[in-house]
């Protein structure tokens, strides 16, 4: 086998060696089945089990109870960000709030836009996402239909650590980006939708996650393939379902319950991993700058500068020259991304922040 380097890619990403290595092991013949999770239909005893599964996993590591139903989508999560405003304001007569706090929302509100009155809440572009918002500095309608937040801007690196305030409004949330990496409180939340490519799989199938009263406002006139209440009608098999990506969340979830021991081990695991490269940055002395604010740090992808922003290319190019690869961060933040999902060993992020140690001794 080819050597596997360390990948900090923001995503597709990383994903759990053990999985890759049972899909692997089962890529020409699953057992007991004799075709591969390529070739199946997804109409067969063994994929009913696997959505069976998949589903029971997520409801196990969120505690998602029977009011809530758990659908599984194709085109990623930007198709969300249209989904979601066509079938939980059509017929409402309301408008949305959408809380700003990086690309990834701001493009979500823009999307919602061509279908309905949407207010930004707040919007943090004015310094540069580097910050999240407090409760009071949301300007929320109480009658707003929905309010809308994205948990963890992987372009900036900001995350909420817990859930706004919005009242009696229901909470829509694109998780994308920090889906699975700590528990959720579902119950705070109407909606959540995340694609699979970052925290839970490869890409080709987004998890949503909504609750039965909101699963109401899906109107008869929306067309099929966008409306979430016929996807849970037919448990989620509208069409063909991508087979092989919903097999792999499977195994991911898998390994979260079995091998990690569920989403509190995974989020202590995952403090202690960012940690380590936030404490290079604190300790840098100005070398190295962080994007973020402290207290919005993401624990999922640590965003910083060079002072001296010339050498970020060399940084770059040596850092892949260690088997630490993606690093370059965003065009629109610049500087260096280190994307550290669940999935990143911890011995990957050591093995960075020792070399940001040596690269800054050596400039
Ligand atoms: N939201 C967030 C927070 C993301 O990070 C991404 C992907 N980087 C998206 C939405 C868009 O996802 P997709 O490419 O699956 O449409």
């Amino acid at each position: 086998m080819e050597k596997r380097v360390y990948n900090f890619s923001p995503g597709p990403a990383v994903l759990p060696l053990p999985v890759l290595e049972e899909v692997q092991r089962d890529l020409l013949s699953l057992p007991g089945v004799g075709v591969s999770a390529l070739e199946i239909s997804h109409r067969c005893p063994w994929f009913d089990k696997v959505l069976e599964e998949t589903e029971g996993n997520l409801r196990k590591l969120l505690g998602i109870g029977p009011n809530y139903r758990v659908l599984f989508l194709q085109g990623g999560s930007r198709l969300q960000f249209s989904m979601v405003p066509m079938n939980l304001l059509r017929g409402t007569g309301k408008g949305a709030d959408y809380i700003v706090t990086g690309s990834w929302g701001q493009m979500a509100m823009t999307e919602a836009q061509r279908e309905g009155k949407i207010r930004a809440a707040y919007n943090g572009k004015a310094t540069n996402f580097d910050r999240l918002p407090t409760d009071k500095d949301l300007d929320l309608d109480p009658q707003a239909a929905y309010v809308h937040f994205t948990s963890n801007e992987t372009i900036q690196g900001v995350q909420f650590a817990g859930e706004p305030a919005t009242g009696n409004v229901p909470l829509v949330c694109d998780v994308s980006s920090d889906f699975l990496h700590r528990p959720l409180p579902i119950d705070r939340y109407g909606l959540i939708y995340a694609c699979a490519q970052k925290n839970a799989g490869p890409a080709g199938v987004t998890v949503v996650v909504m609750s039965e009263d909101l699963l109401a406002r899906s109107s008869d006139q929306l067309p099929t393939m966008l409306n979430y209440k016929l996807y849970a009608d037919e448990k989620s098999l509208l069409n063909t379902p991508p087979v092989f990506a919903i097999y792999v969340v499977m195994l991911v979830t898998r390994w979260l319950l079995n091998d990690i021991g569920g989403l509190a081990k995974m989020h202590a695991l995952n403090k202690q991993k960012a940690a380590m490269l936030y404490d290079v940055i604190d300790s840098s002395g100005g070398f190295y700058q962080g994007h973020a604010q402290p207290a919005c740090r993401s624990l999922m992808n640590v965003t910083f500068r060079l002072r001296d922003a010339a050498t970020e290319g060399a940084f770059v190019k040596q850092a892949e020259a260690k088997g630490l690869h993606y690093l370059k961060g965003h065009r629109s933040v610049g500087g260096i991304r280190a994307s550290i999902y669940n999935a990143m060993p911890q011995e990957g992020v050591a093995a960075l922040a020792d070399f940001m140690r040596s690269f800054q001794k050596a400039h």
